[in-house]
């Protein structure tokens, strides 16, 4: 159930001619494994996690999740695939401020069609795994930065995705919270076995990461381990 993006090229319209902003890209994550990609603004960083999350379809190559090949899906069948195989951590939590913790993560259980039950121990087991057991029930303001993006996690985790795509988890938190996000996020990929690609311009808690790459005008290449 891994994530697999083979010889992807993106490219957008500019102007009279395109930029590409991937440029035969491959990748491929295992289950449990954490991939983090690192480059500069501009590099194509957001462009792969929407490739990779079946958001935009590249111009050739091959985007391959949870054993399912995408290439020849058409929208509908692209749109229930997310659903089911596909977790995105957004920068920002945008989370509902009239819900609670729990019901956050019930509102795409309710979209996946399981039973209430079914879907309540789903989420409240999902909750604990972050760390968040005993707050299922406040909302939003009551919680810390860290917290709403432990949510954010949470309710990307909670329909068992085979991948999960973050982007910049780190970016709006001082250096202990984002370590401890990082941290999450890692122990999350181990117990969840999700195939995890994150990226990030942020390379300060890279340090426990085992598999680092780097992007660079839309070339992807694996850094040597430090
Ligand atoms: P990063 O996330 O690393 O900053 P992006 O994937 O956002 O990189 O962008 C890669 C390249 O593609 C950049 O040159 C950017 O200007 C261009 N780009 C991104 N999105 C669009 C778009 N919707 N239309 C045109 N160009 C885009
Ligand atoms: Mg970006």
């Amino acid at each position: 159930m891994s994530l697999e993006l083979n010889d992807v090229t993106l490219t957008y319209p500019d102007g009279d001619g395109v930029v590409t902003a991937l440029d035969r890209v491959s990748v491929r994550v295992a289950p449990g494994e954490l991939a983090a990609v690192i480059g500069p603004s501009g590099s194509g960083k957001s462009s792969l996690l929407a490739v990779a999350a079946t958001l935009i379809r590249p111009d050739s190559g091959r985007v391959t999740v949870g054993d399912v090949d995408t290439l020849g899906l058409r929208p509908r069948e692209l749109a229930a695939l997310r659903l089911s195989k596909v977790g995105i951590v957004f920068q920002q939590p945008n989370l509902i401020p009239s819900l609670t913790v729990v019901d956050q993560l019930l509102v795409t259980e309710h979209m996946r069609a399981r039973s209430v039950r079914e879907a309540r121990a789903s989420a409240m087991e999902t909750l604990a795994a972050v760390g968040l057991a005993g707050k299922e029930h406040r909302h939003p303001h009551r919680l810390s930065g860290g917290e709403r993006q432990r949510v954010n996690i949470a309710r990307a985790l909670v329909g068992r995705p085979s991948a999960l795509l973050v982007d910049e988890p780190t970016a709006a938190l001082d250096h202990d919270r984002g370590a401890r996000i990082m941290e999450l996020i890692e122990e999350a990929t181990r117990t969840f076995e999700v195939a995890t690609l994150l990226v990030t311009h942020d390379t300060e808690h890279l340090g426990t990461v085992a598999r680092v790459l780097e992007m660079r005008d839309g070339r992807l290449r694996a850094l040597d381990p430090a």
